[in-house]
């Protein structure tokens, strides 16, 4: 564990603590979940996306995650289903739009191809409304 930090880009840089830059290396069963920094011991919140893992502060992302819940909820969507992935590419692109347009976003379709896996869906979701 040494710090090998080069630390390029600051949110969306996978596989880093967010607050002390410490190189997590992690295979999670889940797409989502969380865990203390080893570490600096703040609580993170990862997902699991096609390009890695991305390592969010607990702090900034319950809020938010708690905000995507009641939207989905508001359009009969599980948001469980999301977590743990039991959804597939076509449900996961609705998803994000039903919760985009709810929120008067508007998604790209660049934004639309980076949208491979159902971790991939939840960090875009998380990353706009962070
Ligand atoms: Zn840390």
């Amino acid at each position: 564990m040494d710090g090998t930090a080069s630390s390029r880009t600051p949110e969306g840089s996978p596989d880093h603590c967010p607050i002390c830059r410490a190189a997590i290396r992690l295979e999670p069963s889940q797409i989502v979940g969380d865990l203390p920094c080893p570490s600096c011991s703040v609580l993170l919140w990862f997902v699991k996306t096609t390009t890695g893992v991305h390592l969010y502060d607990a702090r900034d992302v319950k809020p938010v995650f708690e905000r995507l819940v009641v939207v989905l909820a508001d359009r009969d969507i599980d948001v469980t289903r999301l977590m743990t992935g039991k959804i597939d590419s076509i449900e996961l692109l609705k998803l994000v739009m039903a919760a985009e347009d709810s929120a008067g976003w508007n998604i790209t379709d660049e934004d639309a191809e980076q949208i491979r896996s159902p971790g991939d869906a939840l960090h875009y979701l998380l990353s706009r409304l962070l």
